[in-house]
């Protein structure tokens, strides 16, 4: 609820919705030299890292207790046990084919970080990241977070969609930022050997391998919950006890979604709530918009974002709020639970506005 109120009040500071695009191709992949932008990462060997087995339950389970929340906010909803369909294929078109293997959720840094000032320093790289927890090259890692700002030397939202390799990753993760002249999202693909991010993530890994998903499809939203909120909500319900949490990948098949991105380097501290909203840019995003994140059932000691989704098309992208037309909208989701889930660089426990 305390989102909704803070989504609205956003409607206020910001002056117009604007959708326009750029899209950028990476520069010469081959000859991408780290020259103005060499910030050094941290090293995960020297960051706090906490693990905690997820409670797995039943695809059966799941599946009864996702139909029965979904159908309370949704006007036709199907939920479907499958093998899981190659993800590289049209229109998800992700960078590797599926979500089995090893499946582990891992929550990095905060929005902490982020207030009153971006602490620049918090810069991670998946690769070395991922190796530190097992998950070496081959290693597909999709989900929502912070982009590398050294890279464009500003905010950067990413949608990491990456397998990672040696010595080159795929380039295949999506960036967005806003365009400081007139509010505009500027969309790029980030090259291969950028696998650098920043201060929050919200991350999916796996092997890439076959088998058995939770198919999602609904149509018309009937509730005031977003797609994932729902599912969300009745896994706290759910598993009051229990921590699970899911990854996977969902298209907006029908429709427009709100989405938001954060503006460049703020340069006074940001303190209020009015402050920091004052640094958000809303879009209104149309589909099909394929979408990458994590959800949990509890926010728990670490400090969990509940819920983190970040979408994009063809042409721009961002975080992903709520469908604005919710008589039309159709999603298709497949979804994994994850068996382990790491907490890395827990920042101390601030406010958080949640809508980046
Ligand atoms: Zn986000």
């Amino acid at each position: 609820m305390r989102v909704f109120t803070l989504v609205f009040s956003l409607a206020v500071f910001v002056n117009s919705i604007v959708s326009r695009s750029i899209i950028k191709k990476p520069d010469d992949e081959e000859n991408y030299i780290f020259k103005e932008n060499a910030v050094e990462t941290l090293d995960p060997a020297h960051l706090k890292i906490e693990s905690r087995k997820l409670h797995v339950p039943p695809l059966l389970e799941l599946k009864s207790i996702f139909e029965k929340a979904l159908s309370k906010n949704f006007a036709d909803v199907t939920v479907e046990i499958v093998e899981c369909p190659d993800l590289t294929e049209a229109p998800f078109a992700l960078a590797a084919s599926g979500l089995g293997g090893n499946p582990t959720l891992a929550e990095i840094g905060g929005e902490e970080y982020q207030w009153p000032s971006l602490q620049k320093d918090k810069l991670y790289d998946i690769k070395t990241l991922a190796r530190h927890l097992g998950h070496g090259d081959k290693s597909f890692v999709t989900g929502a977070g912070a982009g590398p700002w050294p890279y464009l030397n500003t905010n950067i939202e990413m949608m990491m969609n990456v397998v990672l390799d040696t010595p080159m990753s795929s380039a295949t993760t999506r960036i967005a930022s806003v365009n400081p002249s007139d509010g505009s999202c500027v969309f790029q693909i980030l090259p291969g050997n950028e696998t650098r991010f920043a201060f929050t993530a919200s991350l999916f890994l796996s092997k890439s391998k076959p088998g058995k998903v939770i198919k999602v499809s609904v149509k018309k939203r009937i509730g005031d919950d977003n797609f994932i909120s729902t599912m969300q909500k009745a896994l706290s319900k759910e598993y009051s006890n229990d921590l699970v949490g899911l990854g996977g990948t969902f298209l907006v098949k029908k429709g427009k979604v709100q989405q938001s991105a954060m503006k460049q380097f703020f340069e006074k501290p940001a303190n209020t709530p009015e402050e920091k909203n004052s640094h958000i840019q809303l879009y209104e995003m149309s589909a099909p918009l394929v979408a990458v994140g994590t959800f949990v059932s509890a926010e728990t000691d670490l400090h969990l974002r509940v819920a983190h989704w970040h979408s994009y098309s063809s042409i721009e992208g961002g975080h992903y709020i709520e469908d604005t037309t919710p008589d039309i909208v159709e999603y298709l989701g497949y979804f994994t639970p994850a068996r382990i889930f790491y907490r890395v660089d827990q920042p101390p426990k601030g406010e958080k506005i949640g809508i980046h």
